[in-house]
């Protein structure tokens, strides 16, 4: 029998309305012949009761630097706590269902506390259950090592999750269910008229969701290629088919209606950063490399680095300002600091090889009078910091320029590997 797994988010369990909907999805799978396995979130964004954030207050208000492990358990429980919520909604419709955490669900870490990795994934007890005709519900983002110690895998683990799983028990498809209508030329609820991209190739949502589309994790995309495992982001509100994400060779830019021409396919936002510039006075090769080890020591993660002669640039999120400022203070160093910062990256698989993206870029920005701090790019797409009051400008005007809202004027580059 064919296998589905369905992913539910943390906005897609908070409320009773919605868990209705949930057993909705659920049902409509089986009723198409699926045997379904489910994988939820924690209930609710940070502030509500059983969110992640809020479990992570909870201890972190009492020990401010609790143990690593202490915490890991503590954070686990949200989307256990969401399981048996949903568990016990499926009872009251009467469909058999076994709730589970991470660990019986059989997901093997590597025992890296926040930011766990799986290293095997047992289906045995999965299996039997389905057999069973029951639906496993499976609390998201944790598994434990093979001593038995409890990890979660890091935000946006639930997606990885699901995609580990549904591998592991060669499910047809996963569905990731979530508040939008599936993956959109930008982010929906940044940018209103951000069209919905019927199809997309894992490498460009990959890119997507590391320039900051957080609509998916990029892991769970990695694993998704690595195993040829199909993904649909859907709205779980209607159950409509959303995006696609599969490799190149299903179908032809024709079924789609795909403009093979087109280079650009969406566009990723990252806001709330911070730009640093550190001016060595004169080129000190160990002062330099002591500054970015020490800032790779206290956890800051750099982004946008530009290294010159006696001239290095990086950016990093405004949380991590004065954890910065601490380290580029101590070693004596004369930086320049810009608040207020935002990251927009244009992703495109089409644009590899085409020259002129950059000047298109520049020309629409310069026309609106929004000025480009810095640039970075990689071979799909083109990322520039900009002043924070410009982002949602800047969007709108690279998506009219590159006219992304016209229907079919997406995704072709997936056609072209
Ligand atoms: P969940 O709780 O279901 O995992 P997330 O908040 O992690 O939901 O991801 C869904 C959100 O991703 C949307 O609400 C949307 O604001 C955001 N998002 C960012 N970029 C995009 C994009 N290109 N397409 C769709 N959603 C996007
Ligand atoms: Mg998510």
């Amino acid at each position: 029998m064919k296998i589905t797994v369905q992913k539910f988010g943390g906005t897609s369990v908070a409320t009773p309305e919605l868990r209705e909907k949930v057993v909705d999805r659920i049902r409509e799978a089986a009723g198409e012949g699926y045997q379904v396995v489910v994988v939820v979130s924690a209930m609710g964004r940070a502030g509500d009761p059983y969110a992640t954030d809020t479990l992570k207050m909870l201890v972190e208000s009492i020990c401010a630097d609790i143990p690593l492990r202490e915490l890991d358990l503590m954070m686990s429980c949200g989307e256990i706590l969401s399981a048996g919520v949903l568990g016990a909604t499926l009872w009251k419709h009467r469909i058999p269902s076994r709730v589970m955490n991470g660990q019986q669900a059989g997901l093997v870490t590597d025992g890296v506390y926040g930011h766990a990795q799986v290293v095997d994934c047992h289906t045995e007890y999965l299996l039997r259950c389905l057999e069973k005709g029951e639906v496993p519900v499976v609390a998201g983002f944790q598994g434990a090592t093979a001593e038995g110690e409890i990890n979660t895998m890091g935000r946006g683990g639930s997606d990885t999750t699901a995609v580990i799983l549904g591998a592991a028990l060669d499910a047809e498809r996963v569905d990731i269910f979530t508040d939008v209508n599936g993956i959109a030329t930008a982010d929906p609820h940044v940018f209103k008229d951000a069209r919905i991209i019927r199809r997309l190739s894992y490498n460009e949502v990959s890119q997507l969701a590391y320039e900051g589309a957080k609509v998916v994790h990029p892991i769970a995309i990695e694993v998704a290629m690595k195993n040829n495992v199909t993904i649909a982001v859907r709205s779980m509100k209607d159950g409509g088919p959303g995006t696609i994400i599969t490799g190149p060779e299903m179908g032809t830019a024709k079924d789609y209606g795909i403009n093979p021409k087109q280079i650009i396919t969406g566009i990723a936002h990252v806001p709330d950063l911070a730009q640093f510039m550190v001016d060595f006075a004169e080129p000190d090769a160990d002062l330099e490399l002591e500054m970015f080890e020490k800032l790779g020591e206290a956890g800051i993660s750099i982004d946008l680095i530009g290294v010159f002669p006696g001239l290095k640039v990086f950016s990093v999120n405004k949380e991590m300002i004065n954890r910065t400022e601490r380290i580029l203070k101590k070693l004596n160093l004369r930086y320049s600091l810009r608040r207020d910062c935002a990251k927009i990256s244009v992703v495109g698989a089409g644009m590899r090889n085409i020259p002129g993206v950059m000047a298109r870029i520049v020309k629409a920005l310069q026309q609106k009078n929004i000025q480009i701090l810095q640039t970075g790019d990689s071979n799909i797409s083109i990322c520039l910091l900009i002043n924070s009051k410009d982002m949602v400008a800047s969007i709108k005007t690279l998506h009219d320029h590159f006219e992304l809202q016209k229907e079919g004027n997406v995704a072709a580059s997936l056609f072209l590997y």
